[in-house]
């Protein structure tokens, strides 16, 4: 059974662009003969300037929407990464195997690092390393397939070079992983700035639906969301006309349509909003319900989260101990 692992950091709500490139394409994993684990990574969410408490907040508010989007904790693992240790002693491993260059290459800790410098804040060395501790959430598990958005292509790249380079220098240890993206909604970008993707971390809320946002409040988003000059006829053209081709894109997710097919049903930004608003309404209700349902029982999710730890503490230390074993500890 092909083994998968994913995750999200809760360093903010979760988004459209989170539950419709990731957490939707889980669901649809788990329907197929997969060994899947699902993961709140909240060691990566202390990369950057963090609030202890909200960090702790976000992390059981991301497990209880992992739940309310739809993941069976019967056929699937879901937990919490630093409830299970081998993460972080794995982690280390890769770090005397990656090499300072090839970190400082990845293009979000550019953004990042650039970020914080702006803001006047330190660089934290985490920041740097934050690949290397995700090539050891992957390669703990002998995850064979990682569902990810475009935007983490680079770091899934990442820990398969370092599988490989460990397994060449160290003797077979690591199963090579590989990328799977989403064939529609791989990249959402921010209802604002087109073209920025619509991600947890950045500031301006006005162009993020949030998971969590009232019907009243992402049809605002959606209604505000900046379009293109130009004729103001609805082209899909993603390159010319960001803007208009990231509501298409939505709304294709939301409704399976094609991209360029919905464009030719409108003649007016107006009409092509409403509809993007109601979609995404419609497509988030039924997680929205389920989880004011669960959030009503904190006690039930945080059973899952043990039980979901247990088991993957249970595969993963094998796998960590052979890389101690194999590289010389
Ligand atoms: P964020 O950028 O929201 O902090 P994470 O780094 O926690 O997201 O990523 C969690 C998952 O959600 C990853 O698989 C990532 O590719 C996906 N994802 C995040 N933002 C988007 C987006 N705007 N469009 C598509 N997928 C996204």
């Amino acid at each position: 059974m092909t083994r998968i692992f994913s995750g999200i950091k809760p360093s903010g709500h979760l988004t459209l662009g989170n539950y419709l490139g990731a957490l939707r394409q889980w669901v649809a994993a788990e329907q197929e003969p997969h060994d899947a684990l699902f993961c709140v990574v909240d060691l990566h969410a202390l990369t950057v300037d963090h609030d202890p408490a909200r960090v702790r907040r976000l992390s059981r508010q991301a497990a209880t929407l992992f739940l309310a989007s739809g993941l069976d904790p019967l056929k699937c693992t879901l937990f919490v990464q630093s409830h299970v240790d081998e993460h972080t002693r794995l982690s280390y491993l890769l770090e005397c195997t990656a090499t300072d260059g090839e970190l400082r290459r990845m293009i979000q800790y550019k953004e990042k690092a650039a970020r914080a410098r702006a803001a006047g804040d330190g660089v934290r060395l985490s920041l740097l390393t934050y690949p290397v501790l995700m090539a050891a959430d992957i390669l703990a598990y002998d995850a064979a397939e990682v569902p990810v958005g475009e935007d983490q292509r680079q770091h899934v790249e990442l820990a398969r070079d370092l599988a490989v380079r460990f397994n060449l220098r160290y003797g077979h240890t690591f199963t090579v992983p590989q990328v799977v993206l989403p064939t529609v909604a791989a990249r959402v970008m921010d209802l604002q700035d087109p073209a920025a993707k619509m991600g947890k971390s950045h500031e301006n809320g006005a162009g993020i639906v949030y998971l969590l946002d009232e019907p009243a409040v992402i049809t605002k988003k959606v209604m505000r969301a900046v379009t293109d000059s130009g004729d103001g006829g609805v082209v899909y053209d993603r390159a010319a006309r960001p803007g208009v081709a990231n509501l298409l894109d939505i709304l294709s997710a939301c409704t399976g349509a094609e991209p360029a097919a919905l464009a030719d049903r409108y003649s007016g930004y107006g009409a092509l909003k409403r509809d993007v608003a109601e979609a995404v309404v419609e497509v988030l209700r039924p997680v929205q319900e389920r989880h004011a349902e669960l959030a009503a029982d904190p006690g039930g999710v945080e059973r899952v989260l043990r039980a979901g730890a247990e088991r993957a503490r249970g595969l993963a230390r094998p796998v960590v101990d052979r890389a101690y074993r194999n590289i010389g500890l």
